[in-house]
């Protein structure tokens, strides 16, 4: 079967063109033909590009990152995705070459806060290969940018559309959501056959020139106005051509993911002090938030009283390789980490004496004041702020 074909054999595609056909009576629009009202037929094509297209004009926002098309810029945006940090970010480090020469410690702690700590290595990473073997230039060709670290299907076409208007396609959260909706796509658009059908929607709807500003609109669209949970159907500029709208379906496209199951968990963290400085080690490559520096931490189980000061001493030894003489809780904070909601208990403790074996990476012993030059995970921040106030 032709992949056109795969595409849309799922479409219902005559009640929905029907029911489109009535709303655009009742509205008293101009009637669509029925080749309008057929999902990527060449007449809808047109007429979605239009509707959507014009409806940028009036409704885009004024992001930082759309006040240039300067490729750096436009990339950055796109793992970033953060008004705020992105300004810093490309203010500190405003061109490839200067994000390549950076410090890792430098770039983990710009995008401090945000998250995915991966990503900001992958970006660093990406900068240096681009100076290393693209003499600093970002590559326009496809495959070299998706070879580059961090960079898939989605950012690379992304950033080809918007930086270079080529025609690249893009499906990302927002786009999913919008695409299922307008085809009615029912089954579940993570799977291989679900994303098949969702790029081909993808590559067909783009227009040939002016890829960047409709692939900007789309999510645009996506993220403004067709929202997960209750959609703006009554504003949408492309209300009449889709199908969800049409079947009444927009609150069960796309399928709802099952529920994921929470898991508490309990972590110490213990902030060992030593001659006014306190004790911090840089996580490992295989450990959560990579890169960051933080305080010795670590799951403990429910113990409490003796048992708990004997396990905090124990497991400080074996991580940091130094023995503690365990003192007061500083803090409990709570957050959560993917599925996982943890409650951290911080503790004070005394450096006692070194430990041999159990050092696990770089140790560093800091003036807490000192901390604010280091890259922290979010609670370590806390804690870290916790130590200065
Ligand atoms: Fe989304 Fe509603 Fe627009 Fe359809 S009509 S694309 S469900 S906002």
């Amino acid at each position: 079967m032709s992949d056109h074909r795969q595409a849309i054999r799922w479409l219902p595609q005559f009640g929905s063109t029907l029911r489109i056909a009535a709303e655009m009576k009742k509205r008293n629009l101009r009637k669509l033909n029925s080749a309008e009202t057929t999902p990527l037929g060449a007449a809808w094509l047109r007429a979605f590009r239009r509707r959507l297209l014009n409806w940028y004009t009036r409704h885009a926002r004024d992001l930082p990152w759309r006040r240039s098309r300067d490729v750096y810029r436009v990339w950055v945006s796109e793992i970033m995705l953060q008004q705020a940090y992105f300004k810093r970010f490309v203010a500190t480090l405003p061109t490839i070459a200067d994000l390549a020469a950076a410090d890792e410690q430098e770039v983990l702690r710009l995008w401090e806060g945000l998250g995915y700590y991966r990503r900001a290595r992958q970006l660093h990473r990406a900068a240096r290969e681009i100076v290393e073997r693209h003499d600093g230039q970002f590559p326009r060709d496809i495959d070299s940018v998706r070879s580059l670290p961090g960079i898939g299907r989605y950012t690379a076409g992304a950033i080809l559309s918007i930086a270079f208007d080529q025609r690249a396609p893009i499906l990302e959260a927002n786009t999913i959501r919008l695409f299922a909706r307008l085809l009615g796509y029912r089954d579940d658009p993570k799977t291989t056959a679900g994303q098949r059908v969702l790029w081909d929607a993808a590559v067909r709807l783009l227009p040939r020139s002016n890829a960047g500003r409709f692939n900007q609109a789309l999510m645009e669209v996506g993220s403004l106005v067709c929202t997960p949970k209750v959609p703006d159907c009554e504003a949408c500029p492309v209300a009449m051509l889709c199908t969800a709208r049409a079947d009444g379906a927009q609150a069960n496209i796309p399928l709802p993911k099952p529920r994921q199951r929470l898991e508490a968990v309990r972590e110490a963290c213990v902030v060992v002090r030593r001659r006014g400085r306190v004790l911090v080690r840089r996580r490992t490559p295989d450990e959560r938030w990579a890169g960051l520096w933080d305080f010795p931490r670590f799951e403990i189980d429910a113990a409490n009283g003796i048992a708990l000061r004997r396990m905090l001493t124990s497991a400080v030894a074996n991580i940091a390789g130094v023995q503690i003489q365990p003192g007061p809780r500083l803090a409990t904070i709570k957050h959560g980490v993917t599925r996982f909601r943890i409650t951290l208990e911080c503790f004070e403790a005394e450096y006692v004496d070194a430990v041999s074996g159990g050092q696990n990476g770089d140790m560093k012993w800091l003036r807490p004041a000192e901390l604010s030059d280091y890259p922290l995970s979010t609670t370590g921040r806390k804690i870290a702020d916790l130590l200065v106030s």
